[in-house]
């Protein structure tokens, strides 16, 4: 029923191929370059670590991967698809179906229950019954522990709570990425170690490729792959 981009080109060793990618902003006349250079293979379920400091360009690299923003030079393959090669409304379906992200301040809507945020990247499908949906929540919502919660509005859970719902929010379409930017940057070390096992194990129960960025040294061990990222490089 979901058909991930992955389904469609299991040919290809990587899940993104990253070549020379350049990304620079302008403030003013000022050139900031956040991106040089750099290059990276991340394989098919894979999970890996973006590790490096504040401004070293760990968000920009994902956002680059999650096709948000297009890098200034150079190349980005998508299951062996160059980036620049893609229509614009290719982009906006992949990002729809094969792409999830989740944030360091979760982004819940404060106004919808537990389900209702889950449920809500669904609502667009139209590949998707009702009933399908009710079956998938359901089996969401238990996966990341929050069957007693359902109900319940955003502010009515803790920090780890919430993060739970904003990865199940991002999992309900089963896509073949998630990204992950600093998911752990708002809880305490306990609560992001429990949050690193749920990503872990959904890692490997939907061999879902989980990338995640954080300067949390102590996060590194619990993976397997490091990418160090300084001042907009890999080193
Ligand atoms: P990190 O996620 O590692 O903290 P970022 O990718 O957010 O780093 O930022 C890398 C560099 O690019 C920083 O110097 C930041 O100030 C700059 N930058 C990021 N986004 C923008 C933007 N939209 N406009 C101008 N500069 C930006």
């Amino acid at each position: 029923m979901f058909q991930s981009i992955s389904d469609l080109t299991p040919s290809t060793e990587s899940a993104r191929t990253l070549r020379g990618l350049h990304k620079i902003y302008w403030s003013g006349d000022v050139q900031i370059v956040a991106l040089r250079n750099l290059n990276l293979d991340i394989p098919y379920q894979d999970f890996t670590a973006i590790i490096g400091t504040s401004g070293a360009g760990k968000s920009t690299l994902m956002n680059i991967i999650g096709c948000l923003e297009a890098p200034s030079a150079g190349d980005l393959w998508i299951c062996g698809k160059n980036t620049r090669a893609m229509s614009e409304s290719e982009k906006s379906d992949l990002r729809s179906k094969a792409i999830s992200f989740v944030f360091q301040s979760f982004n819940l809507i404060t106004v919808l229950s537990v389900y209702e945020n889950i449920e809500l990247p669904l609502m667009i499908r139209k590949d998707v019954s009702p009933s399908q949906r009710k079956d998938i929540v359901r089996e969401t919502i238990q996966k990341v522990g929050l069957e007693k919660f359902a109900h319940f509005k955003p502010n009515k859970l803790s920090g780890g709570q919430r993060q739970r719902v904003a990865i199940a929010r991002a999992i309900v379409t089963r896509p073949s990425i998630v990204l992950a930017d600093e998911p752990t940057a708002n809880l305490d070390s306990k609560t992001a170690q429990q949050i690193m096992d749920l990503l872990i194990e959904i890692n490997e129960h939907y061999k879902t490729t989980f990338i995640f960025s954080t300067h949390d040294e102590k996060l590194i061990n619990r993976v397997r792959r490091v990418v160090r990222i300084e001042d907009g490089t890999i080193v």
